[in-house]
């Protein structure tokens, strides 16, 4: 299969060139020449594979230059060790009156990131090895938490790989925090950048644009790459579980096969939903995707008003992998609401870069609405907190705040429009990540974050296995650094 990218200067024959090159060479984002279809009956049949087999289900008809048993030894690495602690891996379960909930944070990291990040590795691997690419491979990530973890996590001790993470050391939470410099592994390193998460992140962008950095890099067969959610190899994991959820809401009685759903999804850089259109568009039953956000609500105001704007006050809030005012996956579905028309894709990249905002029109818009089936609502921090505790109080369930957002929006959806449609809502993280925020929603109490832990399990709370080892996990990693010493870092890094 080609891929093109979402600007038109680039095609690229394979997804193996996608994972490695990550980003197009114009600038733009690798999309499918088509999408693959994918029967009702195919989907129903899923019901009776393992999540693994379902992942190398969708993956073989985006994947064809993986022959079948690459596929199944990368999903198998990914999905069948013993870094989940549930058997369904992406479990689906009743949450109250026509909702149910997809848990994805069942991975080693507690977020939903992991079940993209746990197989990207293999499939890089894999695609290196296809290609006879023999250089070290040297991922650099900026995180404001969840996808640093995850990333290293996912590549700590794969061979002819680095990953570098770089985390804003007043910028995260404790759990986070302890969960990257605790971080094992032999190709490992994360560093703390003195700052926020805009000077990680800009340090890192510096990084990949200093052909300087890059030339004694090359001296030392060291190429670098990106782990972040615009690579494809992030994306097309992520359409499994929209079929499995189906499957499994076939199976369990929720839906006759055929009906359609809703899917209410927490949503920043529009990776997550994106995957959830991209089945839609392979042949998935869905009603509505509801784009759930937090206060930094641009995606709202555009699937409302046609009007992306991102000047405006950035908010820190306790959803922090939502706080985000450049959502790049919004990229590729502009690709397909233009009708693949990447000189339109380039101009509203371009405006964004240069005004900080595009608009479309008001009859694309209304088709993003309705023919493409998107909604957008956001929740207030108030909002958030009162879901936590409702949904505590109504069917003692202890959810965290970003699977919180997508609960209060989807509330909203049903106040306005009335609707008794099945909805999965999708939970992307583990209470416990965020205990403290969790924990004053619910009681009201104000508490550390391992005191929280406490608490919530008094509540009721399962505590997952590595939250229970991180207060007394060795801290390997105590370098903090300032943001121009970044390159120097990743080179002696790269040297070693
Ligand atoms: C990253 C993340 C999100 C947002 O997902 P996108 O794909 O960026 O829209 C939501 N919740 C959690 C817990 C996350 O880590």
């Amino acid at each position: 299969m080609q891929y093109l990218s979402t600007r038109g200067d680039c095609i690229q024959d394979g997804a193996s060139r996608c994972f490695i090159s990550g980003i197009a060479s114009d600038g733009g984002l690798f999309v499918p020449e088509s999408f693959p279809k994918v029967s009702l009956e195919e989907i129903i049949s899923l019901k009776n594979l393992t999540y693994s087999q379902r992942c190398a289900f969708i993956l073989s008809r985006y994947l064809d230059d993986f022959t079948p048993s690459e596929l199944e030894k990368c999903v198998s690495a990914a999905y069948d060790s013993g870094s989940f602690d549930c058997a369904q891996r992406a479990p689906l379960n009743k949450f109250e009156d026509s909702a149910y909930m997809l848990e994805l944070w069942h991975g080693p990291t507690l977020a939903f990131k992991d079940m993209a990040l746990q197989l990207l590795p293999h499939l890089l691997v894999t695609a290196k090895r296809k290609l006879d690419r023999t250089e070290t491979t040297l991922i650099l990530v900026a995180t404001s938490g969840d996808t640093g973890k995850a990333a290293l996590e996912g590549f700590c001790d794969v061979e002819g790989i680095k990953i570098a993470v770089f985390y804003p050391d007043q910028g995260v939470s404790l759990m986070q925090k302890l969960q990257m410099t605790t971080q094992t592994g032999g190709n490992v390193l994360t560093v703390a950048v003195r700052g926020n998460f805009d000077d990680a992140q800009t340090g890192v962008k510096r990084i990949f644009a200093d052909s300087n950095v890059k030339e004694q890099l090359k001296a030392e067969n060291v190429v670098l790459s990106s782990a972040n959610s615009i690579n494809w190899g992030r994306l097309v994991p992520q359409i499994t579980y929209y079929f499995s959820a189906y499957a499994d809401m076939c199976a369990q009685g929720a839906v006759k096969p055929g009906d359609k759903i809703n899917f209410a999804v927490p949503t920043g850089n529009f990776g997550n939903i994106l995957a959830g259109y991209y089945a839609m568009r392979m042949g998935l039953p869905v009603n509505r995707f509801i784009c759930a956000s937090n206060i930094n609500n641009v995606l709202t105001d555009f699937i409302n008003d046609g009007v992306y704007n991102a000047r405006r006050e950035f908010h820190k809030t306790t959803s922090p992998s939502m706080d985000i005012l450049i959502s790049s996956n919004l990229e590729r579905l502009l690709f397909e609401l233009f009708d693949r028309n990447a000189l339109k894709v380039k101009e509203c990249m371009d405006d964004l870069k240069n005004t900080g905002s595009y608009s479309i029109s008001e009859s694309l818009r209304k088709r993003l609405t309705e023919k493409e089936g998107f909604w957008g609502g956001y929740c207030s921090e108030a909002e958030v907190s009162a879901a936590i505790k409702a949904a505590y109080e109504k069917s003692r369930r202890i959810i965290d705040p970003h699977t919180a957002v997508a609960v209060g929006v989807y509330k909203k959806y049903l106040e306005k429009t009335g609707e008794s449609i099945p909805t999965v809502i999708v939970s992307t993280a583990s209470a416990f990540k965020f205990p403290s925020s969790v924990l004053e929603a619910i009681t009201g109490e104000k508490s550390g974050e391992f005191d929280a832990i406490k608490k919530l399990e008094t509540l009721g709370g399962i505590v997952p296995q590595s939250i229970k080892e991180l207060a007394s996990r060795p801290v390997l990693h105590k370098t903090v650094c300032d943001k121009a010493e970044m390159p120097r870092m990743v080179l002696e890094f790269a040297a070693k």
